[in-house]
């Protein structure tokens, strides 16, 4: 047990409001939530485990730091899933103009991107969370790096530090401490035991936006991995995305895949493989592609009659040469051959191990939570971000997400002290 109290909160810096909030997590949720306590006058104290804040935001940056999308308010909603009815009064009350003004007040600029998704100019996240981190230090949030947060004794939080054990006692408490996606970054669903032991109820956490496992053969994963397949239309049940698929050594993954991946997941849960369609060419109907397919094929093995007269690529073929029925796709007909290429099946065994997805499905459920996202089995402790048990597709809808959150969770712990 801890041996030392670090009594910093009741402290005589205590601001105008008098209260101490202590923060856990410094991900854009955590960090969102200081910016609009501190904003409030509250002394803000936020425990972070690594050395420094924000690596997994700044992770998200090496992609460009897709911050939002810019596609109508009802439809961004709609990507929230089953969860939106919770979050979507959260994002209405943050949206995405909103998020974008407020990345343009700390000096980075927006742009909407071709597919309606929005970046900062420099395509970086590191200038944004430098700007915002200085912002957060003048508005008077201490931040207390190299604390990792072991759960609580009694009323006090209690932290493992390089000097040691220390325990702390705030006025309200705001958990940000992310999924378990990514652990080298810092969260790791490591709160999971520690708050189902406090009566939370907590959905198992699961990979989301993942790619998924493929018993490749050999021949086929030394010569595709780390090759893209595009453009290739994906279909799974009723829906469709379009895009480019990356050929792994153990399966497949790649924005189109992560579009589907609740789905597909939810699907393999049930005890099944997940089987998917692919339109290896989807900028050809079908008709088009047996009247090619009916010219006379004269002495070309069957990969190059079709590499010439449809212009497939080599991924494409040779996923052609991983079907089935390989050995006698020279006997096929135009039309079987066509029906093959518009709707090519690929089983998907099981979701790429949780360490390797974007984000994390499930975590504390809506149901053990107020609607100011106040645990009801701990009054006066908060819970914001991907440890909360949604998820949404990527396209801005996650870091959109958690920002909204943190502002909210933040407006409910005010609400709470107020009262
Ligand atoms: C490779 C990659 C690319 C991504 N790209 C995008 C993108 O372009 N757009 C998008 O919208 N989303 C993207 N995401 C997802 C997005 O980054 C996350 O959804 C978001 O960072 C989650 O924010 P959070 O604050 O809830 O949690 P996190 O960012 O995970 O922060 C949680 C923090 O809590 C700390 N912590 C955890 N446990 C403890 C503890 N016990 N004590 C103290 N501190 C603790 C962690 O160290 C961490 O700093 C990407 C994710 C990855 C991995």
């Amino acid at each position: 047990m801890p041996d030392r109290i670090q009594n910093t909160l009741h402290n005589s810096d205590a601001t105008s409001r008098g209260k101490t909030i202590a923060i856990i997590g410094g991900g854009p949720a955590g960090l969102m939530a200081a910016e609009t306590l501190s904003a409030q006058g509250f002394t803000v104290m936020l425990y972070e485990r690594k050395p420094s804040v924000g690596r997994k935001f700044l992770m998200a940056g090496r992609g460009g730091l897709n911050l939002t999308h810019s596609e109508d308010i009802e439809i961004f909603i709609k990507r929230y899933g089953k969860h939106s009815t919770q979050i979507a009064p959260l994002i209405r009350a943050f949206p995405p103009q909103t998020l974008r003004q407020w990345c343009e007040d700390l000096g980075e600029k927006t742009f909407i991107g071709s597919s309606g998704r929005i970046f900062p100019e420099s395509f970086k996240a590191s200038p944004l969370l430098r700007a915002w981190i200085i912002r957060l230090e003048k508005q008077g949030v201490q931040f207390r790096t190299q604390h990792d947060w072991q759960g609580w004794d009694e009323d006090s939080l209690v932290f493992n530090t390089p000097n040691g054990p220390i325990k702390v006692k705030p006025d309200a408490t705001l958990l940000a401490l992310g999924g378990a996606s990514w652990p080298r970054l810092g969260a790791d669903g490591s709160w999971v035991s520690c708050m189902a032991a406090q009566g939370v109820k907590i959905a198992p956490l699961r990979p989301a936006n993942c790619g998924f496992c493929i018993p490749w053969s050999d021949i086929f994963q030394a010569r595709f991995s780390g090759h893209p397949l595009k453009p290739v239309i994906v279909h799974f049940k009723e829906s469709a995305t379009r895009g480019e698929i990356m050929i792994t050594e153990r399966g497949v993954e790649g924005g189109v895949i992560y579009a589907l991946s609740a789905l597909i997941r939810e699907e393999i849960d049930r005890g099944n493989s997940a089987l998917v369609h692919l339109d290896l060419k989807p900028d050809l109907n079908a008709e088009n592609i047996q009247i090619r397919l009916k010219k006379p094929r004269g002495g070309q093995s069957l990969s190059n009659f079709l590499r010439k007269t449809l212009n497939l690529s080599d991924v494409a073929l040779g996923l052609l040469m991983e079907h089935h029925d390989r050995k006698i796709l020279g006997e096929y007909s135009p039309s079987q051959m066509t029906n093959l290429i518009k709707k090519y099946p690929l089983h998907l065994s099981s979701a790429f191990p949780i360490d390797r997805a974007i984000s994390t499905a499930g975590g504390v459920t809506f149901e053990t939570i107020d609607p100011n996202f106040m645990l009801l089995s701990r009054p006066g402790t908060f819970v914001a971000g991907e440890m909360l048990d949604w998820e949404a597709p990527t396209g801005g809808y996650l870091l959109q997400g958690c920002m909204a959150m943190g502002r909210h969770t933040a407006k409910g712990v005010i609400s709470w002290l107020d009262e």
